[in-house]
């Protein structure tokens, strides 16, 4: 009895161990922690500078990815020149000196007032409360009837008229300012009132900029655009009762250049005579907020937002994903695309969605990785997760490295919504994000989320590895599996999704 059963017990184990080496002899499985930390230490060490778009340090870093998928022997498709995929940017300086004196009272730059737009100007004119200075011929709104604002500088409470959101205040800039500049005037200002610190607000709009070239876009603004905080000596009120307004202003004017930065991208063609005419698209940012002010807080000693964490994990994983998908290719075809403008506002990733080098409808996934940070290295975490049909995929991808998955964590933050994955969700394409394992942005996750104490000596090695190897293979699993991710019914990205693939009601 005792010996039958240990037989059987054996048999099982056997059986069970040979599946798991069939397995094992994946080339994912024998990724190495000394080669995965000299990564680390390249892409997050204090010489790339903390990556900064359109900066030298990320230009190495791309040049550093692009090299390594030569080697493992993926291609640069047409559209890409040596596997970079060029980006346009335009970067604004803000003026170095302005001035500005409403009724004789004078506003400190910054403090007081701040310069939004607009070239050189020095002027002494007449001032005018312009309601919201909106035009809207639906509802037949127009703050501009009836009022000569030719030559004079319009003052204007924020945002269209009855709209107390950030983002609809944010939105609503550009149209005000061509609507002043059609009527005449020689600078709009617009009267802080928004739900945040102006000190917030300085922060945000004061520095140098960099936002996606707009091809398209008319002439930038020839008039002054300001914001106007509330001082002691002038409020509000003054400006919207006062029957006289006396301006003086002047600023040296912004400063625009087209600057270039670039996405990384590679492609390996699958071994399925059908299915490689799919593709698998990987994605991670390389991009990180830079040094000093253009990252953050930062101290004497260090001020180099190295990004170990946010990003140049993820982009070792991705990195390794490439080797091991190299050395044993899947069914489908891959794309690796290494993205830039990530930390700006997924700029990258929205530009190569716009304009991509394989179509779009012939993408049948996107696999991004990123993440603040970890605090659970027993575990990964998905946003997105029962999505796109790709849960079982996935748990058959992370479940040899004995690695949970948490799905979802921290809801309130949006996270599916702020990452590259979305970028491609919004035209259709089934997209999640691997991201490492953690449940809320709590203590352990702020020390160093967009720190500078983000460094390649405080990673955990043996997780990083394991996370490579786990990302890996779930994007073999999917890349392998003949069944497409699929949006989940009802989710809001469904119809996009019919749409690109032109699937019928
Ligand atoms: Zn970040």
């Amino acid at each position: 009895m005792y010996k039958k059963i240990s037989l059987l017990v054996l048999m099982i184990a056997s059986l069970s161990l040979s599946a798991q080496d069939e397995a094992a002899q994946l080339p994912e499985f024998e990724l190495k922690k000394e080669d995965i930390r000299s990564q680390m230490e390249f892409l997050a060490g204090d010489f790339l500078q903390g990556r900064y778009t359109a900066s030298k340090g990320n230009r190495i870093a791309a040049e550093y990815l692009a090299s390594h998928l030569r080697a493992y022997g993926y291609e640069s498709p047409e559209g890409a020149e040596n596997y970079m995929q060029k980006v346009p940017f335009d970067a604004s300086t803000p003026p170095q000196s302005s001035s500005m004196t409403v009724n004789n009272v004078e506003l400190e730059a910054t403090t007081d007032f701040l310069i939004l737009a607009g070239p050189a100007v020095n002027a002494k004119a007449k001032g005018v409360f312009a309601g919201h200075g909106w035009v809207d011929e639906e509802t037949d709104h127009n703050d501009y009837e009836n009022l000569d604002v030719e030559g004079k500088v319009v003052f204007v409470l924020p945002g269209p008229p009855g709209s107390k959101d950030p983002s609809s205040i944010l939105g609503a800039m550009r149209k005000k300012r061509k609507l002043a500049e059609e009527q005449g005037a020689i600078a709009l200002v617009e009267l802080y009132q928004l739900p945040f610190p102006w000190a917030m607000f300085a922060n945000y709009f004061g520095g140098e900029s960099l936002s996606l070239a707009d091809e398209d876009e008319e002439a930038p603004s020839t008039i002054t655009y300001a914001w106007l905080n509330k001082t002691d000596d002038l409020s509000f009120t003054d400006i919207q009762t006062a029957k006289k307004l006396k301006v003086n202003l002047s600023s040296s004017g912004f400063k625009r250049e087209r600057v270039y930065c670039q996405n990384v991208v590679g492609v390996l063609e699958g071994t399925d005579p059908e299915l490689k005419d799919e593709y698998l698209l990987i994605t991670a940012h390389i991009d990180h907020v830079g040094v000093g002010s253009q990252g953050g807080q930062y101290t004497e000693q260090d001020s180099i937002f190295n990004g170990a964490r946010d990003n140049a994990f993820g982009t070792i994983a991705m990195l390794n994903t490439a080797k091991a998908l190299a050395a044993e290719r899947p069914a489908r075809s891959v794309i690796i695309l290494a993205v830039t403008g990530e930390e700006l506002g997924l700029l990258g990733s929205s530009y190569y969605a716009d304009n991509p080098l394989i179509p779009l409808d012939k993408v049948i996934f996107n696999f991004n990785t990123d993440g603040a940070g970890y605090s659970d290295t027993g575990a990964i975490s998905i946003f997105g997760w029962d999505r796109t049909g790709t849960n079982e995929m996935i748990q058959e991808g992370v479940k040899p490295f004995g690695l949970e998955i948490i799905a979802d964590p921290a809801p309130e933050q949006g996270l599916f919504d702020r990452s590259d994955n979305v970028s491609f969700a919004r035209k259709g394409v089934p997209a999640l994000t691997f991201s490492p394992g953690f449940k809320e942005f709590d203590a352990e996750i702020l020390k160093y989320y967009h720190q500078v104490g983000d460094e390649p000596s405080t990673i955990d090695y043996d997780y990083l590895t394991k996370y490579c190897m786990a990302f890996a293979h779930s994007c073999r699993m999917i890349a392998n599996n003949p069944t497409k991710p699929v949006w989940a019914e009802g989710d809001k990205y469904e119809e996009a999704g019919k749409e690109l693939y032109g699937i019928k009601p």
